[in-house]
């Protein structure tokens, strides 16, 4: 039932209960004083009529007409033997005919007492009246009664008048106040109903919502803890979803990728990194995490972890980028159940660790062979010396085209070195590729011919420059064209530019033996040769090309390689066309 109904329903039985005891006790007492009133009127009449009686020459009949005439009441008048002088109700017939008055209550007790009251049907005029007798001792003579008396009807009708008054009365206040309990309902009802409308938008999560409301009635007071419950939790909120977003930005952020499973080992989390690493989308989260990840040896580390608290492996992670990762597993607090796993991209670092470890063998082995000729050919030298002095100047020739090999591959290391360290500075200014390489080839142009290797050089000074060092750039020019020297005899070697969207690209192509597929990706690495028995010079150091692609990349290039076996090779050299940003002070261009 609607708060109005009910408040309403209360306040008409309340109002109906008061004004229905109230009205009864009124009606009854209305009743009361309105008879008490009558006989107090009656007998004062019957005093004043007293005095009329004594002052009266005769007792008879036109004197009880006339004081009932001035007085508007029944007057009789008895004798004390009870017989009726006169009455104002009964004409000359009636009064002979009427009985004797003297056993009349009213009539025996004002002779007795000299008052008498009364009140009952009248057996003269068959109405109930009220009677009041006094008795009048007239000097000299027996005394009389004078008897005055109203109709006890006439008596009600004046007290149903009140009560019916007092009838109109309660109906007006029945009215009234049940047309002021509505309207104060009503706007109880409003208040509430605005309060619970309030109420209901802040649980459905519009916190800025008010409730407006101001005094300090109970409903006014609600309304202010409402509102000061949303400002509390929202403020609450704020500041939770301000960590909350610290803690995801933070994780979205992290180069490491993190997983968090629930007690039920449930996916919960996951963030952007591990989710690149492991190609799923933020859609898994909520699976179990044997289904969500697609990764045989994540669910056991997980479940090594659950037993003993924490657990690290290795993984290889395959996809677009195969990765090398070190995970971490380890239980979240007992109240909370479930393990977080912490992914640390290791890939480089292992091909690092590996390169050393391949350097460092490579560098070993390179140097091995040279050392042992020298070596070797420095003991023969010692007995050729004695023995067979014409042949020593042999041997001396194998050590010093040895030591010089040595010296180049230490000269190449020491290079790379330097500009692995940054050590090397470059000169950087804008320069047209063919004023670099027209004398690079200019010098290797008769170790060229011998080898009958025509070199072309293509590069037309109306391109664009690139943004370059010179030194590098000859070192760059002279280390690819030595190699199609070396490699490629007899053939052409065209280094030359083309203008693509408006940028200088340099090529440098042969028309050798080419490259495998399988082997082209590897060809900048340090000491990688291919296939040693066919293409393998002696001078050498299998470092030209990785010194290349470190001072292309030092000078903010890129280097590519196509070639075709038996066609040829091509290298692309894609140097900048202006300075990086920032890299020159202002004012130099
Ligand atoms: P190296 O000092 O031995 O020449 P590089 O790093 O310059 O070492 O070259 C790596 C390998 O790439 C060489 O051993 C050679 O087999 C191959 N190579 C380089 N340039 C060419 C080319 N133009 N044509 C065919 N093979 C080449």
């Amino acid at each position: 039932m609607r708060i109005q109904t009910r408040y309403f329903l209360v306040s008409l039985g309340l109002t109906l209960l008061v004004l229905t005891a109230g009205g009864i006790h009124i009606v009854r007492d209305v009743g009361l004083r309105v008879e008490a009133h009558a006989q107090s009127d009656l007998h004062q009449l019957a005093e004043i009529g007293r005095f009329v009686v004594l002052g009266a020459p005769v007792v008879d009949d036109a004197l009880a007409d006339d004081l009932s005439a001035a007085a508007h009441v029944r007057v009789s008048l008895v004798d004390t033997d009870g017989t009726l002088l006169g009455d104002s109700a009964l004409d000359a017939e009636g009064l002979a005919r009427a009985d004797n008055h003297g056993s009349r209550p009213e009539i025996a007790e004002a002779f007795r007492t000299g008052f008498g009251i009364n009140q009952r049907a009248s057996a003269t005029v068959h109405e109930e009246f009220t009677y009041v007798a006094a008795r009048v001792d007239l000097a000299g003579r027996k005394p009389v009664v004078l008897r005055c008396a109203v109709p006890t009807r006439s008596v009600r009708l004046e007290g149903a008048a009140v009560n019916q008054l007092v009838f109109v009365g309660a109906l007006v206040a029945i009215f009234l106040a049940l047309a002021v309990s509505a309207s104060a309902a009503a706007s109880m009802t409003r208040v509430v109903r605005s309060l619970t409308v309030t109420a209901d938008r802040m649980a459905s999560g519009d916190l800025s919502v008010r409730s407006g409301l101001t005094g300090d009635g109970e409903l006014a007071g609600l309304g202010q803890a409402l509102d000061k419950l949303a400002s509390e939790l929202s403020s609450a909120m704020e500041a939770i979803r301000a960590e909350k977003d610290l803690l995801s930005g933070l994780l979205e952020g992290m180069q490491e990728g993190v997983l968090v499973t629930d007690r039920e080992g449930r996916l919960q989390l996951l963030n952007r990194a591990l989710r690149e690493m492991l190609l799923i989308g933020s859609d898994t989260v909520g699976r179990p995490i044997s289904e969500a990840v697609n990764n045989a040896e994540i669910v056991p580390l997980l479940a090594d972890a659950r037993r003993k608290g924490s657990s690290v492996a290795e993984l290889d992670l395959p996809g677009l980028k195969p990765r090398h990762v070190l995970a971490h597993a380890s239980r979240l607090l007992p109240s909370r159940g479930g393990e977080v796993a912490v992914f640390f991209d290791v890939t480089e670092v292992r091909r690092l660790e590996n390169l050393r470890r391949d350097f460092v063998a490579n560098v070993s082995h390179e140097l091995r062979t040279p050392v042992t000729a020298v070596r070797s050919a420095a003991e023969t030298l010692r007995s050729a010396v004695e023995n067979d002095p014409k042949s020593a100047l042999r041997f001396i020739d194998i050590i010093e085209r040895n030591a010089s090999r040595l010296q180049a591959c230490i000269d190449d290391l020491l290079f790379l070195s330097r500009i692995e360290a940054k050590q090397f500075n470059f000169a950087l200014r804008h320069l047209a590729p063919a004023s670099v390489a027209a004398p690079v080839l200019l010098l290797l142009r008769e170790r060229a011919e011998r080898r009958g290797v025509r070199i072309v050089l293509d590069a037309p000074y109306m391109h664009p420059p690139v943004w370059c060092d010179a030194h590098a750039l000859e070192q760059i020019f002279t280390n690819l064209v030595e190699n199609a020297i070396k490699y490629c005899p007899d053939s052409t070697v065209t280094l030359r530019t083309t203008l693509v969207n408006g940028r200088t690209l340099i090529e440098v192509a042969d028309t050798g033996p080419g490259i495998s597929a399988a082997q082209l990706p590897r060809i900048f690495e340090r000491f990688y040769r291919v296939d040693s028995s066919r293409s393998r010079d002696p001078s050498g150091t299998g470092l030209g090309l990785a010194i290349v692609k470190h001072l292309v990349e030092g000078l903010g290039g890129h280097i590519s390689v196509d070639s075709e076996l038996g066609k040829g090779t091509v290298f692309h050299l894609d140097l900048p066309a202006v300075p990086a940003a920032g890299s020159l002070p202002p004012g130099v261009s």
